[in-house]
Order: C-alpha cells, then structure tokens, then sequence
C-alpha cells in the first residue's frame, strides 16, 4: 500500500474529459489550451497532449512548464510582465498576450516577433465571489474601453476574454457571449482568433455540448476568427482524489476523526471559497473530518460512513485535481502529499514524494 497522504490522479478520468473536449473542438473548430493555473501535474500530461492545442499560462514559469513538459501551442499570459522576464518569456511562447495596452506598448519591441494579444475585460462574468471575478469594480485584469482598444489594434491579432467561472448554464453562457458580441464585435472583425478563457463546465454532467460546439461555431464564422478555449478546471474535473488515513478519532459531543493531510495547506481552496471537501461515501455513521494542522478551522466537513471508523482507516477525498496540487504549501509542516498516477493500465505509479528536505529546501 503506498502511505498517505496522496493525490490519486486516475488517467481513464482525465480521458473522458479529454473525449469530450475533442468532441467540442472537432465539432466547432475551436482549440483547447490547458490552464496551467489549475493544474499543472506533468505527470499525466502524456494522456492530455493527444487531445489538447496546448497550454496557456499566468506567469513565465508556467509558460516554460507548458513549452517544455506539454509542448504543441504555448500561449504566454501573465497580469504584468518584469523587464527581466519579458526575453526569456518570448522565447517560450507562440502567442504573448498582455494585460494591457501600457505592457504592449512597453513591449512591443521584443514581442516584434511573435503574435500578440489583449486581455480584453468584458465588464461581466459569472464569478459568484468578489475575490474571483475578473469584472469586480476596478478590476486590473485586462482592457475594457473599446475606443483605446481600437487605437492599437493594428498591434495585436488576437484577444483573450476570460469571464466565466464553473459556469454550467449554456444559456446563460449565450446570453453573455450575444452581449460581448454586440459591444465588441467590431474589434473581433479585426483580428485572427479570439480565446474565450476558461471557466465553461462543458464537461460536467448533462452540459450541452453540442449547443456549444454550434454556438462557437457560428462566433468563428461571424467574425472570421480562431476560437480558443483555456479550460482548466473542465480538464480534469473529477479525476483525483487525496488519500488519508485516520490518525485519532474524538468525541466532542461530535465525532471527530484526525487524518494525515490539511486542508490549509492540501485543498486551500475549500477554506477560501467556504466549500465543504466532497466525498463518495454515505450511511449512519457521522463523522466531522479535520486536518492535523493546528488551524482550529482546518476542516474538510462532515460525512457519514457505512461503519465506524477506526484509527487506521483510509478516506478518500474527491475533487482533489483543480486548484489544489498547484496551491499545496508546507503550513504546519505538515507533510506533503505525493503524487500518485493511476494508469490506463490500472497500475499506481508514485510521481513524486516529498520529504523533510523539500521543506527545509522551501526556506533557505
Ligand atoms: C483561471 C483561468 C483559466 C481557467 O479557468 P477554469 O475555471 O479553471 O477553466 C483560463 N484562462 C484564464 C485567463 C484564467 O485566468
């Protein structure tokens, strides 16, 4: 048995999200670039790659992650590019795409020799949380006047618009893309592709694939350009899981049970978007389900069990892919989990462990 903690990547997953995702791109001409923000475990790159345009980034390590461990087509993105990191990015990328038009401006000269793009703010999305929503009041992330836009399209032969956010209702997706549309369209007629970002749960249960396969089509056809998607979390939703083992079990007037990992510092996301961890299991057994850290909140939530648990016993928490391998840290020193690939094959292969000298390593 390998120890835990451990994310448990299952290959057979990440490919049904890849046949659909190859379903989508065949049926509306649009290509797939994996968010590496999401998730960047190069380990199981070998069964994307075959199904995906390539990578798109958020800062010049991605980038290189993306041009060296996925390959095919590397879009570079980041918020604000340094003057010591614009060369080097360059030379990664196939497309470089700024924040805005100050950066392009500021880099026009060594981004001469690669195709260029804007980071264009739409003004909406469907972000339910202030702290993730691209069109906040004042949001830095990308341009928004079409009129400055204009003035520097020659520039430029392609945009990026990032706005949704596990958005599930198609619907409502084209309500908000016939909006974009009529506001921006005349900048679109101008340009060769146009990437609509990430944030589209085409892979999810029931979504309307080929509603948007056709929905995509015809914006490519209206405005004559390349579609581009950037999914991440819709890539490998559903894929992993992390292994634990129960360490104590308490009863507080609740029983509680202790296990290897942290949700501080192994699913961050759950604590800063108030989401209880989600579990395959069910019965009269309940149990809260806490981390070892010595955060009084480090909770992964309550569940019920078929039995009683025991020290000793192994959980599984589900959804452990997007926004958690690439935000894992060493709060508490807690050990880090490693990084198991299942394979097609239905062997587990350890990818990576971490040890008493990746910590040390991570301060000095
Ligand atoms: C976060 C992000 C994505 C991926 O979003 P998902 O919700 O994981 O699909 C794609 N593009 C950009 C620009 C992003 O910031």
């Amino acid at each position: 048995m390998i120890q835990t903690p451990y994310y448990l990547i299952d290959k057979a997953a990440i490919l049904r999200n890849m046949h659909v995702i190859e379903r989508l791109c065949d049926a509306s001409g649009a290509k797939a670039l994996l968010a590496l923000k999401c998730f960047a475990t190069w380990p199981a790159f070998d069964v994307m790659r075959p199904h995906m345009a390539g990578t798109t980034s958020s800062s010049l390590y991605e980038l290189r992650l993306g041009r060296e461990k996925f390959g095919k087509e590397t879009h570079a993105y980041s918020v604000a590019w340094g003057d010591d990191e614009i060369d080097e990015a360059v030379s990664y990328a196939d497309k470089i795409i700024f924040n805005t038009i100050g950066q392009l401006q500021r880099f026009e000269t060594q981004s001469a020799g690669i195709q260029r793009g804007l980071r264009l703010n739409p003004g909406i999305s469907t972000s339910g949380f202030d702290l993730a929503d691209p069109a906040r009041k004042f949001s830095r992330l990308g341009e928004w006047d079409a009129a400055k836009i204009e003035a520097v399209i020659d520039r430029i032969s392609g945009f990026m618009v990032h706005y949704n956010c596990e958005n599930g209702d198609f619907d409502l997706f084209d309500r908000q893309l016939a909006d974009i549309e009529t506001r921006f369209g005349h900048l679109f007629e101008k340009v060769q592709w146009v990437s609509l970002g990430g944030g589209i749960h085409f892979t999810g249960p029931g979504y309307p694939v080929d509603k948007l396969a056709a929905r995509l089509k015809a914006f490519a056809e209206r405005f004559g350009v390349q579609v581009y998607l950037e999914p991440g979390e819709a890539s490998i939703t559903k894929t992993t899981t992390l292994e634990v083992t129960v360490l104590d079990i308490l009863d507080n007037g609740k029983k509680l049970a202790i296990v290897d990992s942290s949700v501080e510092a192994h699913m961050l996301d759950l604590l800063i978007y108030r989401e209880p961890a989600r579990m395959e299991t069910a019965g009269p057994h309940e149990y809260q389900i806490c981390g070892k850290s010595c955060l009084a909140g480090d909770i992964y939530g309550d569940f019920g069990f078929p039995a009683p648990l025991n020290v000793g016993d192994r959980i599984s928490i589900a959804d452990a892919a997007g926004y958690t391998m690439v935000k894992k840290n060493w709060f508490n020193g807690v050990k880090m989990p490693s990084i198991v690939v299942r394979e097609l094959d239905g062997t587990e292969r350890v990818a990576r462990e971490f040890g008493f000298a990746d910590y040390e390593a991570s301060f000095g």
